[in-house]
């Protein structure tokens, strides 16, 4: 046996261990800078993940993983231009646009779902914005979704405030617009839209009592920097987004993105789920594309990182998933099981909004 391993337990607690991330930590703060944040990424990664299962703890059962099924209600053919994206109309992807889906089909499907376990069922649209028409009849889904017990999600693009009132008329539960990426690096990615339209858009969204699901994409040709700089701005954010899915970018042939992107390293993607859940600590932390490119093992420390949430099902708008049986075998063998979580923010408890 190697010297390092017959080493007692006594000698090896002569390192000094922080205590479970101090209080203050847990309490959500919606000031940290892009430095602080480095620090915490770049700690030695059984400290950093220490003080991330140590925050998940203080704020979530450490064994519950929340399931939601995503379908694409109308894919392909967007105006935008995201450099990453298979449905946008500016890149040949071979994604064939569609029309928007019959309300029956999709709360047939959001019935299968349900039957599969998921206790949310998100529905997406490839539209820069929602034409009024077209919300009549999302708001007509939403309300047979959750006519199923399920909680609803719709991401539909940029909303007036007049949209996030019907929809919340309609009983929609979350909204989700992801923020993609740094404010820096956004602009070599997108150039249809702004980071400040997007944030306009939380805003309208948040100001309208709807829950907010917002994260971004890693493994697009960011730096590190930009990623933890997108942390920040969604940790800034205040109240925090009740749901932050993050998402390891899956290469698309066709998109500008292939060019330039660098898968995520697994440890580096680790480290990023260890920060957002200490940034954010109340937020539902959501494993989103990509996981079907993770090995069992990755996923595990994703979750013993904080996250606590995954996509189930085949397919997430148009790229793959891991199929049930996978996810259902690997939860098996880490002993967790899944249920809805509650996000503990602080809109939750006081009823303003
Ligand atoms: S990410 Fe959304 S907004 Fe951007 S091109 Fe794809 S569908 Fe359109």
């Amino acid at each position: 046996m190697s010297e390092a391993l017959k080493q007692s337990p006594a000698s090896s607690r002569s390192t000094p261990q922080k205590t479970p991330a101090d209080a203050s930590e847990t309490v959500p703060r919606s000031d940290w800078s892009e430095s602080e944040a480095r620090a915490l990424y770049d700690l030695p990664f059984p400290e950093l993940l220490f003080r991330a299962q140590s925050v998940h703890r203080q704020n979530f059962a450490p064994d519950v993983i929340e399931t939601a099924t995503l379908l694409s209600i109308k894919t392909g053919g967007c105006p935008e231009d995201c450099g990453y994206c298979s449905q946008s109309a500016h890149y040949k992807t071979g994604v064939k646009a569609t029309k928007l889906m019959e309300v029956e089909r999709v709360v047939a499907e959001a019935a299968r779902a349900k039957a599969g376990g998921a206790t949310r069922f998100c529905m997406g649209a490839a539209w820069r914005s929602p034409k009024d028409r077209d919300l009549e009849t999302v708001c007509a889904m939403i309300e047979g979704v959750r006519g199923l017990g399920l909680e609803t999600c719709v991401t539909l693009g940029m909303l007036t405030p007049a949209q996030v009132e019907r929809l919340g008329d309609a009983g929609l539960d979350y909204y989700n617009h992801n923020i993609d990426t740094s404010r820096a690096f956004y602009p070599e990615i997108i150039t249809t839209r702004t980071m400040d339209d997007r944030l306009e858009t939380l805003d309208h969204v948040r100001r309208g009592g709807i829950k907010l699901c917002a994260g971004g994409i890693v493994g697009m040709g960011e730096t590190v920097e930009d990623r933890i700089a997108m942390l920040v701005i969604l940790s800034g954010l205040d109240p925090h987004p009740e749901s932050v899915p993050l998402n390891m970018w899956n290469a698309i042939a066709g998109t500008p993105v292939i060019d330039k992107a660098e898968p995520a390293d697994a440890i580096a993607f680790v480290r990023l789920v260890a920060l957002a859940r200490i940034l954010m600590p109340k937020s539902v932390v959501r494993l989103s594309a990509g996981r079907d490119g993770m090995s069992d093992e990755t996923q595990a420390l994703c979750f013993l990182a904080g996250a606590n949430s995954i996509f189930t099902g085949d397919v997430l708008l148009t790229t793959g998933n891991p199929d049930r049986d996978r996810d259902g075998k690997l939860l098996h063998k880490l002993g967790l099981k899944t249920a809805a979580l509650r996000p503990q923010l602080p809109q939750e408890s006081c009823g303003c909004h």
